[in-house]
């Protein structure tokens, strides 16, 4: 897609650390890590995010997400990794291009876990109840 920053990494018009490619599927560094590590996977077809994007598109990319994140916490001394994409600019997505955020992680890495809240039961219930229908 013309414009697309992903699109043109994968298509090496913009230089990346490449770290998998087979014919579905493109990995790299990203260019601002927030940990020791941290790379990118994207689908080669564009689609602007998880939702946009095919199922069996979607299988590929998690399938070698898992490989790629095990061994990145592997070669890398890792204690655990993060596996996280980002849907709209509300949850933080800023390349509209889907990628899948692969972070190793460290003890005392010092990255924020997710804030939590309290709720009543019976909202959460109703909140369960409206999405249940839903599916
Ligand atoms: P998100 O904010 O979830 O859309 O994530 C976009 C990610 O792409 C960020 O972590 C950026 O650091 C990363 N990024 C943006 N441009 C590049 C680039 N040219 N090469 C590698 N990573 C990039
Ligand atoms: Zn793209």
């Amino acid at each position: 897609m013309q414009d697309c920053i992903f699109c043109k990494i994968i298509a090496r018009e913009i230089p990346s650390d490449i770290i998998f490619e087979d014919d579905q599927v493109f990995a790299f560094m990203d260019i601002r890590p927030v940990s020791r590590g941290h790379a990118l996977i994207v689908p080669k077809k564009h689609s602007a995010d998880i939702v946009d994007t095919e199922d069996a598109t979607l299988a590929e990319v998690i399938v070698k997400a898992k490989k790629i994140a095990a061994v990145i916490e592997s070669v890398l001394g890792a204690d655990g990794f993060t596996v996280s994409t980002n849907r709209g600019e509300a949850a933080g997505q800023s390349v509209f291009h889907l990628h899948f955020h692969l972070i190793p992680r460290y003890k005392q890495d010092g990255l924020k876990p997710w804030t939590h809240h309290e709720v009543e039961p019976k909202k959460r219930a109703e909140l369960a109840e409206l999405i249940r229908k839903n599916l």
